[in-house]
């Protein structure tokens, strides 16, 4: 993310786009320029041979059975686990919780510690470009405890300053949730600088993670937060799969959440007593394909030269803006000084949905609307952008597709 622009890297991305085989595909007979990734990254052959070969050699329940291929499952999925602390430093797998992805973790901590802590009065602070999964999940809480949400604003780059976090920060902080990249903007949030301000204040810290990991190395004991979200299909895994990292003695005094099979040591018709961490957690069969999946796709990150890649992808998002912003009529919304993989745009006289169906027969795959983003792009007046964004697999071809498809469709509609 923070990738110098000096850095001459060997990174090889002509190597690295073979991994994906997807990229060989065409679209309306021209080859794909893939450039929605933050909606969902693409998924290297090493994620999918695993997911082909799991079905076909190991698939069974986890957990409870005697027999070889339960043996071997769980053995995959708790090794998918050990994967998950390692790509995020946490100290110990039992801090890592497998969720369907970001917005059911962030949810889990809402329902569960924050359902059972708030109290009336209270308060939740969020930054302003907050994706609607770290927004609603702490309406819906506020309005069973009472608690209150509230906003530190972002400027007019889409920077959310730390002094914007301290002028919100109250005693009645209890939790302070905010993202680590915006994903409608692109900005990094000083995300351990805000941990730092916030539990100096005495409140925890949730970090919405959906688009960092795959922008970023993410230590999670470096940034000191109580817990990080993040989503396994943003990061080359598997959709439906994801992880909350939460720190050890907090998940052992939250309360489940959900309540079924596996997350129980015992059940009478009296009452249950619940299972050791993290299982207490992940009630019911889990998405055990997509967690060995997930173990795939962040080893695979672990394997590549992936300090490489982000100095690549950070140069092709930079070549990017600097296109794009030469084109006439066309504005970037988003200018932090630290961004990561997004570039959001609008075209004067041009509705962005017309753009991206234009940019689409073109081969070029964008995404166009609020991105489940409303609020911060009504504070820039709009109510969507086009956005291209960006992984470590994309080149200044791309870009350069990418910008021609614009001109084309400017003439095409003007
Ligand atoms: N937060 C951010 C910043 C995101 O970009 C996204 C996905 N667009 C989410 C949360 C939600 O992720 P998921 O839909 O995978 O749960």
């Amino acid at each position: 993310m923070n990738a110098p622009a000096q850095v001459k890297s060997a990174f090889d991305v002509a190597r690295v786009r073979e991994d994906f085989p997807i990229l060989r595909e065409l679209v309306h007979g021209k080859p794909l320029v893939y450039l929605d990734n933050a909606a969902t990254t693409q998924k290297p052959a090493v994620v999918i041979e695993t997911l082909d070969r799991y079905y076909r050699t190991t698939n069974a329940n986890i957990h409870r059975g005697v027999h070889t291929l339960s043996a071997r499952a769980t053995d995959a999925f708790e090794a998918a686990r050990e994967t998950t602390r390692r790509f995020l430093n946490a100290p110990s797998t039992a801090e890592i919780v497998f969720t369907r992805g970001t917005t059911e973790a962030i949810n889990l901590v809402a329902q569960s510690w924050a359902r059972s802590t708030l109290k009336a009065g209270d308060e939740i602070l969020i930054g302003e470009a907050e994706h609607h999964s770290n927004i609603v999940p702490w309406q819906i809480v506020c309005g069973q405890t009472g608690a209150k949400l509230v906003v530190a604003p972002v400027d007019e780059k889409g920077e959310l300053h730390l002094e914007a976090v301290a002028a919100k920060l109250t005693e009645r902080t209890k939790l302070v949730a905010v993202g680590h990249v915006s994903n409608a903007l692109g900005s990094v949030n000083p995300v351990a600088a805000i941990t730092k301000l916030a539990h100096d204040a005495g409140a925890l810290v949730l970090i919405d993670g959906a688009q960092a990991v795959a922008h970023a190395p993410v230590d999670v004991v470096a940034l000191g937060c109580d817990f990080y979200a993040f989503s396994g299909h943003k990061v080359f895994g598997p959709t439906g799969i994801g992880a909350l990292y939460g720190r050890r003695e907090l998940l052992e005094a939250m309360p489940p959440w959900q309540g079924g099979g596996d997350m129980i040591r015992t059940v009478s018709f009296e009452g249950a007593e619940y299972n050791d961490l993290p299982y207490k957690f992940e009630a019911g069969t889990p998405h055990i394909a997509g967690a060995i999946g997930l173990g795939a796709a962040l080893e695979y990150v672990m394997t590549i030269d992936f300090a490489g890649a982000l100095a690549h992808e950070h140069e092709v998002l930079h070549y990017a803006t600097g296109k794009m912003i030469a084109i006439e009529g066309l504005r970037v919304i988003g200018a932090a000084r630290e961004k990561s993989g997004v570039l959001s745009f609008v075209i004067e006289g041009l509705h962005p949905h017309d753009v991206g169906m234009l940019l689409d027969h073109q081969g070029v795959a964008i995404r166009t609307g609020h991105h489940c983003a409303m609020p911060v792009l009504s504070r820039f007046g709009l109510s969507g952008t086009a956005r291209a964004s960006f992984s470590i697999y994309n080149t200044r071809e791309d870009v350069d597709c990418l910008v021609a498809a614009v001109r084309k469709a400017q003439q095409l509609l003007s």
